[in-house]
């Protein structure tokens, strides 16, 4: 039987969200991973450090007893964020990054930036504390098609940023497009990206061939197989600006499956199953550790885990529910269209 021991894994990008949905996709995280940066767009937003420290405290009250999981608490930036506020929450420990959502970019997120000019201050202090900010890249305006959001936002809004403030570190989270992977290795330095376990599988076609299937709609949407390829490459070369976040994203079916479905695709439950296939695909299984385990926590100055992992390939194919009861309701799972054979030994 085939095996890989790797350091246990982080999640450089997940939504928790709140309440009985928390409580229900909660142990999927903490099962396979030791931290995760975990999203602040909740209803109303995370803002302040008072509100971080409150959500976090609700986290850790839904962890299931025994697991250890840290989560890595974002503050939700606005054009009213008080920078006193951020370096507060970073001096506490309390505070890992800071969340830009262009309004109206994805899930909770109208109370966005809509104009950059007014977050300077709290960002230029962020580059100087050396707090990391990410970036959910895509641009908004409704002249610019669906597909092209994040090579326009480059251009248009995170080029110039970095421009302004080479000091500032940013996250190019969930990079969708071949345009974000050329952009991230032309920079020097302060610019890494997350890629997700679910656009390193599909492309749009999974979205909208025979048929409308909302479970693989997400922000950013799935684009062109050149860009999934791309995404390949990038996540497999062992580069190390590269790692796992993978805005695992819990929606109840009724808010999927209806006339205006919601965004995000939860993965969480079979991850690490899903890295593995693909890693073996690309010969790389050897630079998973890496991607998952190793190159994250170095862009966020934070120590690698001293546990371990180990995936074991079985002969059967690993059987994950199609959905997840939780007392939101039910949250249909992941289906990568391809048996999964890689299992975390437990
Ligand atoms: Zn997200």
């Amino acid at each position: 039987m085939q095996s890989i021991t790797i350091r246990r894994p982080d999640d450089w990008h997940l939504h928790l969200r709140d309440g009985a949905m928390l409580e229900g996709v909660i142990a999927d995280s903490s099962r396979d991973f030791a931290r995760a940066i975990i999203m602040p767009n909740l209803v109303p937003p995370v803002v302040t450090t008072e509100d971080a420290e409150a959500y976090r405290g609700r986290i850790m009250a839904a962890l299931p007893k025994g697991d250890r999981f840290e989560p890595l608490m974002t503050l939700y930036l606005t054009e009213h964020t008080d920078p006193d506020d951020v370096e507060k929450g970073k001096e506490s420990g309390l505070i890992t990054a800071v969340k830009l959502y262009p309004a109206g970019a994805t899930t909770n997120s109208h109370g966005g930036v809509r104009d950059i000019d007014k977050a300077m201050p709290v960002l230029e202090r962020m580059a100087r504390i050396g707090l990391p900010l990410c970036v959910h890249g895509e641009v908004t305006t409704s002249d610019v098609d669906i597909f092209d959001r994040e090579a326009v936002f480059i251009e248009t809004v995170l080029d110039p940023l970095r421009k302004r403030l080479p000091e500032l570190k940013v996250t190019m989270e969930h990079v969708t497009t071949k345009d974000g992977i050329d952009y991230i290795k032309s920079a020097e330095r302060n610019l890494a990206g997350s890629i997700t376990t679910h656009h390193l599988i599909i492309n749009r076609n999974a979205i909208l061939v025979g048929g409308i299937r909302p479970h693989y709609y997400c922000l950013p949407v799935a684009k062109r197989e050149h860009h999934r390829v791309a995404l390949r490459q990038a996540a497999t070369s062992g580069d190390a600006r590269f790692f796992l976040g993978t805005d695992s994203a819990p929606h109840v079916d009724p808010l999927k499956e209806c006339g205006c479905g919601c965004a995000g695709i939860y993965t969480s439950i079979n991850t690490m199953s899903c890295l593995a296939h693909v890693f073996e695909q690309d010969n790389a299984l050897d630079r998973l550790e890496a991607f998952a385990s190793l190159n994250g926590p170095a862009w966020y100055g934070l120590p690698i885990n001293e546990e371990r992992i180990t995936l074991v390939k079985r002969a059967e194919p690993v059987s994950f529910p199609v959905k997840i009861e939780t007392g939101a309701g039910p949250v249909t799972v992941f289906d990568p269209m391809f048996p999964l054979h890689w299992d975390v030994e437990r």
